[in-house]
């Protein structure tokens, strides 16, 4: 990409101080929801390293992760399977209680929803502490899928999400604050 089409991308991506916490610096990216060309071009750029990697299936956890998973997923010719808060998925699943700064979270996949061996790209918008995806990634390890990679728009350094991501190799973030 131009450095114009970085600068473009970074220019949709809003900053919201002290939301939804004092402290926090929220990045919002419906700015960049909302524009055709940035849109297209943060879903190429999070897609494009994965092109050609036998990518089957993308997996991405609500919200925002089905926002960029479903276009990703169509990007690579893949399909797209959701990772819910609880009691949202109909039939048997699996389920993860994680830790967060304050308190917990539980996310949960259809037990079925992932065959053993399946060549898996996770996907959301940003990569904070990365709790938010070693659940995920632990949750397609335990379906015995392969996670074949991960892609973020957004990566906040700062939290070193990343470490918590070690054991697989791949980690793309398109920006990185
Ligand atoms: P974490 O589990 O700490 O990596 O947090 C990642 C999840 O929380 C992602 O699904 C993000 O959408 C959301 N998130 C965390 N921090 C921020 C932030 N500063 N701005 C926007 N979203 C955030």
């Amino acid at each position: 990409p131009t450095d114009a089409g970085m600068e473009q991308l970074h220019s949709l991506i809003r900053d919201v101080a002290d939301w939804p916490k004092p402290g926090i610096v929220f990045k919002d990216i419906t700015p960049l929801l909302a524009d055709p060309r940035g849109l297209a071009l943060a879903v190429e750029m999070m897609a494009n390293p994965f092109r050609g990697q036998g990518i089957e299936l993308v997996v991405g956890a609500e919200s925002r992760g089905f926002i960029f998973g479903t276009a990703i997923a169509q990007a690579l010719s893949a399909g797209f399977v959701p990772i819910r808060k609880p009691n949202k998925l109909p039939r048997e699943t699996h389920q993860l209680t994680y830790d967060l700064e304050y308190g917990q979270d539980t996310l949960e996949i259809h037990a079925d929803a992932i065959a053993k061996g399946q060549r898996v790209l996770m996907v959301d918008d940003l990569l904070a502490t990365g709790g938010t995806m070693k659940a995920c990634c632990d949750l397609i390890d335990r379906l015995g899928g392969e996670i074949a990679g991960v892609t973020v728009l957004i990566e906040l350094d700062f939290l070193k999400g990343r470490q918590k991501l070690k054991p697989y190799d791949s980690v793309h973030a398109v920006l990185t604050y």
